[in-house]
């Protein structure tokens, strides 16, 4: 359902890991022209080249596109923007984010000549891909940082479209707000809440003597359950699905456990995000080489409840285990 009066720019995409092969793929299927740019001899070049792209360094690859997507870590941006884009884009081409960070923060600031762009799948690469490939999509959050074309909506729409997305929503917002909320987002709830409310209640379990695998079982593994349930009908038909004891103890024990604190603490979340404390403070933990990251990612990996799960998981043979970039690329 391509609208055939969007645009149809050539598009290059920088970075190959979960959004680049995601939008590259569906793009080209979409029937845009799409080359993809890499470090040579990087991780995922390979990878690029096996699903049949026409692979350039980055500093190439841009130099004849009408767009370029930059699905590079975000903390690389910055000097892939510097070193490989602003020396070489077209003027007037269209240079697109997926996440507003660096522009927001002011870390890229672009040609004046270059349209800006931001095209935000509200989901990880591998969902963006396997949405599209079953005739769906995930739905995606548009906004333009700067027009001197006077064509950056219709590029948004026009990427937003290709990618899938406006079979499922698409909705307009800037970069000051996408950046922000997709930053409280993981923080507060998906990754950071999410994981530490599930760590939480096995401790609680386990340290009041009960097996750590039925605390596994009753923290984790039932989640998907609850979270199916909330992704095809909010919290109402999960409340529609759950036992009425259920019913009842979430009515009671729920805001005993996620209270007023929970929720001002939540704000100091979200202050730090907006005032740039968060991002300064990301930023220099990767100047330094990661030093905090890699402590807090071992203590993670290292947490009971990923050993008993380990040997849970084993026993669920029809488990898609396999490593990260084997799974994107299934
Ligand atoms: P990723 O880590 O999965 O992949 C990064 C890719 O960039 C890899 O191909 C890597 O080899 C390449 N790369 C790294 N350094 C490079 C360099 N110096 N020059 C050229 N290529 C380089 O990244 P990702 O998670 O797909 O994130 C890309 C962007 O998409 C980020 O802005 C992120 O915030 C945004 N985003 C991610 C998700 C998600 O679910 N992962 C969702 C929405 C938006
Ligand atoms: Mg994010």
């Amino acid at each position: 359902m391509t609208q055939s009066s969007l645009p149809k720019p050539s598009i290059a995409i920088v970075g190959y890991g979960s959004q680049g092969r995601a939008h590259a793929l569906n793009l080209r299927d979409s029937g845009f022209d799409v080359t993809v740019g890499l470090r040579p001899g990087g991780p995922t070049e390979a990878k690029a080249k096996a699903d049949g792209f026409s692979v350039k360094a980055p500093a190439e690859a841009v130099r004849e596109a009408d767009l370029v997507a930059v699905l590079t870590p975000d903390m690389v941006q910055r000097q892939v923007y510097a070193e490989a884009l602003a020396p070489n884009m077209k003027p007037g081409a269209c240079l697109l984010f997926a996440h507003g960070l660096n522009v927001h923060f002011g870390m890229i600031e672009p040609r004046d000549d270059l349209d800006v762009i931001l095209v935000a799948p509200k989901g990880p690469g591998a969902l963006v891909r396997r949405e599209y490939e079953i005739g769906r999509g995930v739905p995606c959050i548009w906004a333009v940082h700067q027009d001197p074309t006077g064509k950056a909506k219709q590029l948004a729409l026009a990427y937003a479209d290709g990618l899938g997305g406006a079979r499922a929503n698409l909705i307009e917002t800037t970069f000051k707000e996408e950046t922000e909320t997709d930053l409280f987002g993981e923080q507060a709830v998906l990754c950071g809440g999410a994981s530490s409310l599930v760590q939480a209640g096995f401790e609680v379990l386990v340290e009041a003597g009960y097996q750590p695998e039925i605390a596994y079982y009753e923290v984790l593994h039932e989640l998907k359950l609850i979270v199916d349930l909330f992704y095809e009908g909010g919290i109402t038909r999960m409340l529609e699905f759950v036992s009425e004891t259920a019913q009842y103890g979430d009515y009671v024990s729920g805001p005993r456990v996620i209270d007023a604190g929970t929720k001002e603490r939540m704000r100091e979340v979200l202050r730090d995000i907006q005032d740039g404390t968060f991002t300064k403070n990301w930023v220099a933990e990767h100047e330094a080489g990661l030093p905090n990251y890699n402590r807090y990612k071992q203590a993670d990996l290292d947490h009971p409840i990923e050993v008993v799960g380990k040997q849970l998981r084993a026993k669920m043979v029809w488990l898609d285990n396999s490593p990260k970039e084997q799974k994107e690329a299934a």
